[in-house]
């Protein structure tokens, strides 16, 4: 075991305007204590407490309950005495009681994926104390039963496991409300309130063998070791995988007083934003609950109100309803609590000022005073991530490389996808409107659990609510729905966190679970029938509905600007086909840093040409077939070359296993036995003779050119003579030859000594020339190894990371699936290296490989075309090799714009 520190701070107070922390702190307190802390120091009013760090989380996944709460205890209970001193209240008194919350809060925001106590330290003497001190008897039982329900599911294991699973607490509500004949939580009686506090208790003694426990130490104790279990709950794990954040991060706990929203009709509780979420516009506002507590808004039973009027008439607008019932029914806070309003405003400009960043906060009203519970950056669409930067840096708030910085590139992605056909959505159905709440397109068939998400290959996961257990399926899914809920309510905020299509809180639909039905204005849609959704303006739509480009926003433009104006390397785009390479060039690509030759075989008519070249005998039959396919190249690479405009590209020459080119299934076999005039027999033959164990390290790559020089000639006059064909149009072009696969100076030398009598045989025939370069793939562990030898020869390297990976390692692409899951979820790899390009060991490679060629050519030209070009950390680490260029798909061309943008930023900080 290791050795305990006692000296240690383990303990981080804040509260009265002072703190011991600030926000800098993420890593050690969480976003959450960090940004409180800084919220105190800056004088917000916020609930007095402190934060156990997330080094003790670690430490007591180490060392476990008994010797974490020994460290701990001098700590803690100084920092609740000084709390009590603050609020003029006592911990566990039955006089003047201090209630406090405990929640969860990792370095970055998880939302729900782990666990909160609130109302901690009540028990049957407590309550007494609370019930004179507020004077409201209601409010008092209620909070007492929410603390056993809520305490009993997080701290003694209560919660449901499975849809299947009934939650004891809410049967035993269910159970009330039925025997007295009432609907809602809110028609409870005080006497009802007070039965459901001892059913619960009884249900804790019934489920876990022990009473309920009433020292309000060891409840405080239970809830600081859940909420670190938490961190390892199967939730948490599934977002921390999915983010990619490393186990040993951990999670802080903090500690506070509670304040209450629910003591009556001057005091609620809301969720906030500096700017629009969705949309980036530059405009306060949010939503509140009067009487409510802050799991009320998020939970999406209540439909709640508008923070500012303007946000209340927008919405009155989307929801159809009359500017006198708004003003009577929903009326914003500006207009119900005017100073509460203008004290929130202020504060809401100070936080956003001071975080130089659009802010989302939640808040709470006490009997009229105002308590801003946290803030934190808000999560935003790709669109309002844009559009925020760019505003932001206008406005004089932040220079040019901190606009780039707060771009996160992978989000940049939602802006590039299609949305709906303005001309198909003028005929479309629409059944329903709801909440815009995360924009974007989405066609899906209905599903309504979260584990049938992916029943069919597009989904819309339909819910009357979500919650955190369905984060699963709202992955899955194309689009989320839901009857219930707000713009901040759960779905809401983890699909704008997704970047998934989302309508939330579309309350003319009925859900039901059991018949498995949704029900709009009588019309009954089922499981597996199509609909359509626009989360942009929330409507619901009937079948499918099909979508175009988007068109980008004048923002997105002076984003990339600024990208290219700070970034060393430059971005080039894998393309085989015009198409993909005019796509490369729209996203400002800076040339073509791989065409697979290889994927121009596939199309029908060639396909038949290139099956024959392979099931030739003899060099006679093979160049026959090879000429048939001469042409068909050298008009793909006249379309390539002429849609780049000059630009670079890069052609490789064949690279797949022969095999996958040949039929497998008896039909074609026959079909090309009779095409060929030749026997059935000679074509299984063939086709069993290519058959390898082990492709991938196989026939393949320059092998193939070595073995069959004349595949390599015919690559080679393709691509010179397309360049001669548009020379001749006066269409400009800088073709880089690629010999893939490498291993050996030799096998390297071999195909360069082809290529290059080739292009001098066609500038003779055709009495003209061009300029070329002639290079190779690193992509095979020795090349990176002897990389010095063969840049004696090469004029650029291109590594190809994803077949360099595969041999590092020595996991197949083809085959790794079976078991990177797991050692994902096992911590046993940190990241797919085959999507995160493995620094470490591959890296080091790449690394080795780049000194080594440019020891012998300091101006060797180096790239990468694996799939990590497109990958963010990936290019950050490539920048700092000294790459020339990163090649990525077409559409993450923009992602790694700014990826290198920032690389470059980062490396001057
Ligand atoms: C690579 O191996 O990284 C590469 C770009 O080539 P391919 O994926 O075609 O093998
Ligand atoms: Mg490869």
């Amino acid at each position: 075991m290791e050795t305990l520190q006692k000296a240690e701070t383990r303990v981080y107070q804040f509260g009265n305007k002072t703190a011991d922390g600030n926000s800098k702190m993420k890593n050690l307190l969480g976003g959450k204590g960090a940004n409180l802390a800084e919220m105190s120091a800056l004088g917000i009013p916020v609930p007095p407490g402190f934060t156990i760090t997330t080094e003790v989380c670690t430490e007591y996944n180490k060392l476990g309950k008994d010797a974490i709460i020994e460290l701990l205890t001098e700590e803690v209970e100084k920092s609740i005495n000084d709390i009590e001193s603050i609020m003029g209240s006592q911990f566990g008194d039955s006089e003047n009681p201090l209630l406090i919350s405990v929640r969860s809060g990792a370095r970055v925001s998880m939302p729900g994926m782990m666990d909160t106590v609130l109302n901690l330290g009540l028990n049957d003497e407590v309550i007494q104390g609370l019930v004179a001190k507020t004077n409201n008897e209601r409010f008092a039982w209620d909070s007492y039963r929410r603390f056993i329900q809520m305490y009993g599911g997080v701290v003694l294991g209560m919660k449901p496991h499975s849809k299947d699973d009934i939650d004891p607490f809410e049967e035993i509500m269910e159970h009330l409300k039925e025997k007295r004949g009432i609907q809602l939580d809110t028609e409870f009686t005080v006497q009802d309130l007070q039965d459901l506090v001892y059913d619960f208790k009884d249900a804790v003694k019934k489920r876990t063998g022990h009473n309920f426990p009433t020292d309000p130490w060891e409840q405080l104790w239970g809830a600081i070791t859940a909420v670190f279990d938490s961190w390892n709950g199967n939730r948490a794990v599934y977002y921390r995988t999915m983010n990619g954040y490393p186990p040993d991060w951990g999670t802080a706990v903090n500690v506070q007083a509670m304040v209450y929203g629910n003591m009556g009709n001057n005091s609620g509780t809301g969720v906030c934003f500096t700017r629009d979420a969705a949309t980036g516009e530059n405009v306060f506002n949010g939503e509140y609950l009067i009487n409510a507590q802050g799991e009320d808004v998020v939970a999406g039973v209540r439909t709640p109100q508008q923070i500012t009027k303007l946000g209340s008439q927008r919405w009155a607008d989307l929801a159809q309803i009359e500017e006198s019932d708004r003003v009577a029914n929903y009326p914003s806070l500006e207009e119900l609590m005017p100073s509460i309003y203008k004290e929130l405003k202020t504060y809401q400009e100070t936080l956003e000022n001071h975080y130089r960043d659009m802010q989302d906060m939640e808040f709470t009203i006490q009997e009229g005073k105002l308590w801003i519970l946290q803030t934190r950056n808000g999560k935003r669409t790709g669109a309002a991530m844009v559009k925020i930067a760019i505003d932001l840096l206008k406005e004089g708030l932040i220079n040019e490389k901190e606009a780039l910085l707060q771009i996160e590139p992978n989000k940049l992605d939602e802006l590039l996808h299609p949305i709906f056909d303005p001309v198909a959505l003028k005929t479309a159905n629409i059944i329903a409107q709801g909440l815009p709440a995360s924009p974007g397109a989405a066609t899906g068939q209905i599903v309504f659990f979260a584990d049938e998400a992916k029943m069919y290959k597009n989904t819309i996961l339909t819910r009357i609510e979500t919650s955190p257990e369905d984060l699963e399926g709202m992955n899955l899914a194309k689009g989320i729905l839901t009857a219930r809920g707000g713009m901040t309510s759960h779905a809401a905020v983890v699909a704008r966190g997704m970047g998934k299509c989302c309508i939330s809180g579309a309350g003319a639909l009925k859900i039901n679970y059991k018949k498995r039905t949704l029900t709009v204005d009588g019309k009954e849609y089922h499981q597996g029938d199509w609909i359509s959704l626009n989360g942009s303006t929330g409507n619901i739509i009937e079948g499918k509905v099909a979508t175009v480009e988007p068109v980008l926003s004048g923002e997105f433009a002076e984003l990339m600007t600024l990208a290219d104006k700070y970034a060393n390397m430059e971005v080039r785009a894998n393309a085989d086909t015009p198409k993909d390479a005019k796509a490369a060039l729209n996203f400002g690509a800076k040339g073509i840093g791989l065409t697979r030759t290889e994927h121009m075989f596939f199309e029908v008519d060639r396909i038949r040409a290139m099956r024959e070249m392979i099931l030739a005998d003899t060099i006679k039959g093979r160049k026959h077939a090879l000429e048939e396919l001469l042409p068909m190249q050298r008009s793909d690479f006249e379309g390539i070359f002429e849609a780049m405009q000059g630009l670079p590209v890069t052609v490789r020459l064949l690279d797949p296993p022969l095999h996958e080119f040949v039929p497998h299934q008896l039909a074609t076999q026959k079909e090309l036995a009779e095409d060929m005039h030749i026997s059935l027999a000679a074509v299984k033959n063939k086709v069993a003779e290519l058959e390898e164990f082990n492709p991938m390290l196989g026939h393949r790559g320059c092998r193939l050119g070595n073995t069959y020089p004349e595949i390599t000639e015919m690559q080679t006059r393709a691509i010179i003579e397309a360049a001669l064909n548009l020379k001749a149009k006066g269409i400009q072009s800088k073709p880089e030859i690629m010999v893939p696969l490498v291993g050996t100076s030799n096998e390297f030398l071999h195909q360069e000594s082809i290529i290059r009598k080739t292009a001098d045989k066609v500038f003779k025939e055709r009495k003209d020339s061009i300029e070329y370069l002639v290079g190779t793939m690193i992509e095979v562990p020795r090349a990176a190894l002897i990389a010095d030898s063969i840049a004696e020869h090469a004029d650029f390297f291109s590594f190809g990371t994803n077949d360099l990976t595969q041999m590092t390692f020595g996991y197949s692409r083809d085959d790794a699936g079976k078991f990177l899951s797991i050692y994902l979820e096992k911590g046993i790899l940190k990241e797919d290296p085959f999507e995160v390009l493995d620094r470490q060991g591959v890296g080091k490679l790449v690394q080795m490989a780049t000194e080594r060629g440019k020891s012998v050519k300091p101006n060797l030209k180096i790239g990468i075309c694996g799939e990590h070009g497109g990958e963010p950390s990936s290019v950050e680490f490539f920048h700092s090799t000294g790459m020339n260029y990163v090649s990525c798909s077409p559409f993450r061309v923009p992602i790694s714009r700014v990826a290198a943008a920032q690389a470059a930023i980062n490396a001057e900080n």
